[in-house]
């Protein structure tokens, strides 16, 4: 199959015609997604006034025209709703005052500078993020490793593929992924190990999705505890023991070797041989019966065999794998223990074979690239290499160069919170949600003597405690270069006016090198910083031009260097490595050239050992973390769309019907979820197919957009000891019912202050703000309550009002001009009235009177018009609406779905739930009818 045969979305040709109705765009550009490391292409305009579309961009080899819900909501994300416009700094009292970029940027750089002379360069640190550009990246990473003279940089994607980056290196000598997502198409075997594809990258899913539709003798095996979404395409799921990948796989490399599996031709040319290879056997002595390993992934022993008569027969295969692998306390050797099955098989670099890790975040790749770890230098060098450190300094003309390793992110902040660090600046990332032990990160920023942030937004729960905030630019206003999990290097271009006075990262931080004395910062343009970025990745590198001095890496992209602003303007998306005279690679390693300075590949020996912290009597379950399918990160984006939080409004605990039994709560109830780090207070939910035993929570909610939902706070600080990244799939926890008196939800235009409520969280909705909340203490004057709430303090506001005192119901509504403004249900019941049919009279320019009687009732006063909870985002179709189809016209497939009611027609991620509806309508109609 070819990715050309994957037809473009509904959506992009809907907004085409969209565009061709309009007036013609001020701002047309080709550009990329800024969410996920798929790195889908994007075609974004803005129209003179100022509304703007996006779609799927054809040409894009990543996506071809398709986008997934989040890439297809960018639109609904750009407004200027919240964000930093002027750079400010925090007064003796604690409020934020205006300051010219003069100003700000001489407090950053003197305050950095000062700290600098009275505590030396180890004294100051950068956090960044693979949200920056490469070009951000580049300068970042130039002004601390070789000018400012530390490696404490580090950035949040040590949070998420840092163990990616450390198995590679062990493997092959540098951070190389060696494939392409062709591949995955190509593959006869595709295996999935700790990787909800069908949600976190949704464009992939679907390329494989369409491969396997073509080709249904492609198998794929599914490893993850959960049976999530992504199980749905699978041929077999291994629900595995969380944790336990390593004896799984040291599992496998001894059935592929009992059986002969092996290509021992590359063995003997490519890697480091039988002596390795015995010793990676050794230390998996423990896994070489396959009932033994069954027993310790706690899996069905015929299910795992069949697993490895699959993986021993297939030539053509791909593990891929995410954040369920790399966010462990034994990450690195997860990796490791994969990638030694591949070089067994000799099945890495060619068509339809090898491992290949999913990144999370757009510019993961580009960050490592430039050495935007605290662990590595720049363009793929080696901090601890003296030849690599003077290759980097001269190129550099660098006054110093870091001569160790700075400290990783978990590190970082406990240095912080020590007094060891002093000034800290955080660049597009929010440590206080996302990090692990995330209330040490809040108590660290507090007493720390500088923190800058740049940032789009002014509020974040990190941006609460900075000293200086430094307005940055946001997608579509930004101007670079990011890398996507093939190795593709896209530009993002900008379409947008910069707003306020926002600036671009790299230009921040040049000025800030710059004010502290240093050259080497006088870019013009992120051109010039791509230029300098690729040159520095051909100096030296090869034998002939780098002569005796010269060390090799794959990373080159020489061929990049030079481009004139023409070219790097119409720069097209291209996989490194490019050389001089190249056109890109879609495959690396086939035949061997690994980057040990032998050029042969590692086995290296993986003794499988178990999570830092186990379960106990008091923390009985296991915490999960991950994503949701419609949000992104700590939500300061994708929060703002409405379509995006239909899907999954409210921060929930998922777990299984009987854990939640046994913990005496109940789906839809609170519950307080604890661990040893820290607590929160979330819905209890079911359905997200976890095991017994464990619970997932999501990642996305913070103190912005909910009372108590930051789940950084719960997870244990544990980190693996190669790579640094932390375990954030496996923290001891308890779940305990939490008691509430009365229950609420409110819809309001304007933004309602629900700080004095017990617990409380919001969700953006079309042209309002939707508010759940719950209290502890019983509202003596519910109507003052709710007038005060909801801002109706005019005693002759226009005010509609409900209340039955022995069932503890209480309905209100405000309304100006015939308009409604807002209204608030409580009950002392949490079966409270439907939201969507409520939400949907915000859109109405004038309310009738039904609607009137329906404000009071809670409920349309006709009935049949509420959709239901929204089943695809895409089209705003709700359950109601499918499951209502699914019955009237005797669906059976979501094709026929798409055909009647349009969801699951535009990226498919909803395709999965499609299903679950129709097994769930064909249970119901098998269920056998007993007469009475
Ligand atoms: Fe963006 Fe979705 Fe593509 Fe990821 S899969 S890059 S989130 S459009």
């Amino acid at each position: 199959m070819k990715l050309s045969d994957i037809p473009v979305s509904i959506a992009a040709d809907a907004i085409a015609a969209n565009a061709a109705a309009r007036s013609t765009p001020v701002a047309s550009v080709q550009t990329t997604c800024p969410y996920c490391g798929v790195g889908c292409g994007v075609r974004a305009q803005r129209h003179a006034d100022g509304t703007v579309e996006v779609a799927g961009d054809p040409s894009h080899p990543a996506n071809a025209g398709r986008l997934c819900v989040k890439g297809s909501a960018l639109a609904e994300t750009v407004d200027l709703n919240d964000r930093l416009l002027h750079p400010q700094w925090r007064a003796a009292d604690g409020t934020l005052r205006q300051a010219s970029w003069d100003e700000a940027l001489d407090r950053a750089a003197s305050g950095l500078r000062d700290i600098i002379a009275r505590h030396g360069p180890e004294s100051v640190a950068l956090y960044v993020s693979g949200q920056l550009l490469t070009e951000d990246y580049y300068v970042a990473n130039k002004l601390m490793k070789g000018f400012i003279g530390t490696a404490n940089i580090d950035t949040n994607s040590r949070l998420c593929m840092s163990s990616a980056v450390a198995g590679h290196k062990r493997a092959f000598g540098e951070d190389i992924v060696p494939g392409c997502y062709e591949d995955l198409e190509l593959a006869d075997l595709v295996v999935l190990v700790g990787s909800n594809t069908a949600w976190c990258h949704p464009i992939l899913f679907q390329r494989l999705a369409k491969a396997k539709a073509d080709r249904p003798q492609m198998k794929l095996v599914v490893i993850d505890p959960r049976r999530t979404a992504t199980c749905d395409l699978a041929d077999l799921h291994l629900p595995v023991r969380p944790g336990t990948d390593v004896w799984l796989f040291n599992g496998l490399l001894h059935h592929l070797h009992r059986e002969g599996a092996i290509d021992a031709q590359f063995v003997q040319a490519h890697t480091d041989g039988d002596d390795a290879l015995a010793a990676a056997l050794q230390a998996a002595a423990g896994e070489a019966d396959v009932a033994a390993v069954a027993r310790a992934c706690k899996v069905d022993p015929t299910d795992l065999l069949t697993f490895y008569q699959w993986f021993a027969g297939t030539p053509r295969t791909v593990t891929a794998f995410s954040q369920g692998v790399n966010q462990s306390s034994a990450g690195t050797d997860k990796v490791n223990s994969i990638i030694n099955c591949h070089l067994l098989t000799g099945r890495i670099g060619k068509p339809g074979m090898g491992p290949f890790s999913l990144t999370g975040q757009p510019n993961a790749m580009g960050g490592r690239e430039v050495g935007g770890l605290a662990n590595m230098l720049a363009a793929h060098l080696e901090l601890a290499e003296p030849r690599h450190r003077e290759l980097v300094q001269t190129f550099w003309d660098a006054p110093a160069i870091a001569d160790r390793p700075g400290l990783k992110a978990v590190e970082l902040f406990e240095a912080i919170e020590q007094g060891r660090i002093k000034a800290v600046w955080v660049m597009a990332t929010n440590p206080v949600v996302s990090l692990p032990d995330a209330d040490q990160a809040r108590r660290a920023l507090q007493r720390c003597e500088l923190v800058i942030a740049s940032d789009i937004v002014t509020r974040t729960d990190t941006n609460d405690s900075a000293h200086i905030l430094l307005p940055a630019l946001g997608w579509g206003e930004k101007d670079g270069t990011v890398t996507n999990s093939e190795r593709r290097i896209s530009r993002q271009r900008a379409f947008l006016p910069a707003p306020g006075e926002a600036r671009a990262d790299w230009w921040i931080v040049c000025q800030v090198a710059r004010r502290m004395g240093f050259a080497g910062f006088d870019y013009g343009s992120p051109r010039e910083i791509f230029d300098e970025h690729a040159r520095l990745s051909a100096y030296r590198n090869h034998g002939e031009a780098g002569g005796e001095q010269a060390v090799p890496r794959a990373f080159d992209i020489g061929g990049l260097a030079g481009l004139d602003a023409r070219g790097y303007d119409m720069l097209q998306p291209v996989q490194w490595p490019v050389r001089a005279g190249g056109n890109g690679t879609a495959r690396l390693f086939a035949d061997g050239g690994f980057s040990h300075p032998d050029r042969r590949a590692r086995f290296v020996a993986t003794a499988p050992r178990k999570p830092v912290h186990a379960t106990d009597e008091d923390y009985p379950l296991i915490l999960n973390t991950g994503r949701v399918r419609d949000q992104w990160h700590t939500m300061t984006r994708t929060g703002k769309s409405a379509r995006l939080a239909e899907h999954l409004p409210e921060p929930f605990v998922d777990m299984h019907p009987q854990d939640a039994l046994l913990c005496g709560v109940a789906e839809g109830r609170l519950a307080r979820v604890s661990t040893r780090w820290g607590a929160m207070v979330v819905r209890v939910r079911h359905g997200g197919g976890i095991p017994r035993g464990s619970v997932f929570v999501p990642i996305h909610w913070n103190g912005q957009y909910s009372s108590d939902a930051r789940v950084g706070a719960l997870v244990n600080p544990a980190v693996d000891p190669v790579s640094g990244e932390p375990e954030f799939k496996h923290t001891p926890v308890r779940v305990d019912p939490f008691p509430v008196s009365w229950h609420g939800f409110a819809l309001a235009r304007d933004t309602l202050d629900c700080g004095a409520l017990t617990w409380w969280t919001r969700v953006t909705g079309r042209q309002f703000q939707r508010y759940e909340f719950a209290g502890r203490e019983s509202v003596g004057d519910r109507a003052g309550w709710a007038r005060q709430l909801l801002g109706a303090t005019d005693a002759e506001a226009d005010w509609i009002e409900y209340e039955d005192r022995s069932a503890g119901v209480y309905h209100a509504a405000l309304v100006v001009d015939d308009r409604l403004q807002a209204c608030v249900y409580v009950s002392t019941r949490p079966d409270l009235p439907a939201r969507a049919w409520l939400g949907g009279l915000f859109a109405k320019g004038q309310l009738s009177d039904d609607d009137r009687i329906g404000l009071l009732i809670g409920q349309a006063a006709e009935p049949g018009v509420d959709a239901g909870p929204t089943v695809c985002s895409c089209f705003g179709v709700g359950r109601n609406t499918i499951c209502d189809a699914i019955r009237e016209h005797g669906l059976g497939s979501a094709a026929e779905i798409t055909a009647c009611v349009k969801a699951g027609g535009n990226c498919g991620s909803c395709v999965p739930e499609l299903n679950a509806l129709l097994a769930a309508a064909k249970a119901d109609r098998d269920e056998p009818v007993f007469a009475g």
